[in-house]
């Protein structure tokens, strides 16, 4: 029997929620988290007829990409769509969770789903993002060294990349000498003591802090831990906007407008003139992404798919790259796909469905 919080674990697990945007309404934003999971409904909006569906379909929650509550509600009384569908919700017991822009951010989301999509290979992110990682070093006797890494593991640190179970140590001396009221495991109050200890140093996110430190007092054999913490400015290579990836042959102008029309399902590509070299390497974001052209252009990219571009900002391409924005809907619709592949794998026990409702605002005269 699965209830809406452990649904929301796993996907926090994936996309953790502290890596959203300081705009972002990401999480849980109606419903009862101890609530058990009758189905879940997936879609990138969430409208009156999503609600709809929901119901008709047996499920009590809606998982979506966008969140319907965004800028905050100050008034519930059914005048914009978002009050309505909200509204519409908590009268049926239909619980709402978002997962935005911490999808976005993390290597496995939005964008790796486009490249995916794309048949892209060699794929990273684009912007990573910096000051989301925390070093840890602390001091240990010998003979605990190994326990307490493996709880520090455990907790989430000493992960690069593709590379577990990372830590770096040195051996030396500690020093300490226990009041009369301390209760030292190692050595007598009120007495100097000298042991042999390893200074440890592990890396880890700083969000998961606090669940760290826990597992360091917890494992750590000594009454008074000693350990410091220094915030990175690190690029954490799997969090951060966008993605970058190569085709797996490189494609002549229009051959490309052609491949990313089909593999993307679109109507309609607006794009700036493309350049004067085979297209190659592809720069992508999902939903508005006019922030990343100087990361795409510093990466090298021959184009750039994205979404949400203004007029006066094609003109920022300047014949360096070309951009291609195929619409915001059309950019994310798959992440529906993501976030199914991710739930249908993990929970079995109730109905994971694709919603069918077309939320696209936009339609397109031909
Ligand atoms: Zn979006």
């Amino acid at each position: 029997m699965f209830q809406i919080r452990h649904l929301a674990a796993h996907i926090e697990a994936l996309a953790p929620l502290a890596n959203q945007e300081s705009y972002d309404n990401v999480g849980l934003l109606v419903g009862d988290p101890t609530t058990i999971i009758t189905g879940v409904l997936i879609t990138l909006d969430v409208t009156e007829a999503v609600v709809d569906e929901a119901i008709a379909k047996g499920c009590n929650v809606i998982v979506a990409h966008h969140p319907v509550i965004f800028k905050g509600l100050k008034k519930l009384n059914g005048k914009t769509y978002a009050e309505r569908t909200v509204i519409k919700a908590i009268k049926q017991d239909i619980a709402i969770y978002a997962a935005h822009t911490n999808l976005d951010n993390v290597a496995g989301g939005v964008n790796f789903k486009i490249a995916e999509k794309l048949g892209l290979q060699h794929v990273r992110i684009l912007a990573p993002k910096t000051q989301v990682l925390t070093k840890l070093v602390t001091f240990v006797p010998v003979a605990a060294t190994q326990t307490v890494l493996d709880a520090l593991y455990e907790a989430g640190a000493g992960q690069l990349g593709e590379y577990r179970n990372c830590s770096f140590r040195v051996s030396g001396t500690g020093t300490f000498q226990p009041s009369d009221k301390a209760q030292p495991t190692i050595g007598t109050a009120g007495e100097y003591h000298e042991e042999a200890e390893n200074r440890l140093e592990v890396i880890l996110p700083t969000h998961q802090q606090g669940q760290v430190l826990t597992a360091l007092r917890q494992a750590h054999p000594y009454e008074e831990v000693a350990y410091y913490l220094t915030g990175l400015d690190n690029q954490h290579q799997e969090v951060g906007s966008g993605a970058v990836g190569d085709l797996p042959e490189p494609l002549t102008g229009q051959a490309w407008l052609s491949y990313l029309k089909e593999h993307m399902s679109l109507n309609l590509i607006r794009y700036t003139p493309l350049p004067d070299r085979p297209v190659s390497r592809i720069a992508v974001c999902g939903g508005v992404g006019s922030f990343l052209l100087p990361d795409a252009i510093r990466a090298k990219a021959d184009v750039f798919v994205t979404a949400d571009y203004k007029y006066h900002e094609f003109f920022d391409a300047e014949n360096r790259i070309s951009i291609c924005d195929i619409g915001h809907y059309e950019s994310e619709v798959f992440t529906k796909d993501l976030i199914f592949g991710y739930l249908a794998k993990k929970f079995t026990t109730f109905a994971v469905i694709l919603s069918v409702t077309d939320t696209n605002p936009v339609r397109y005269f031909i």
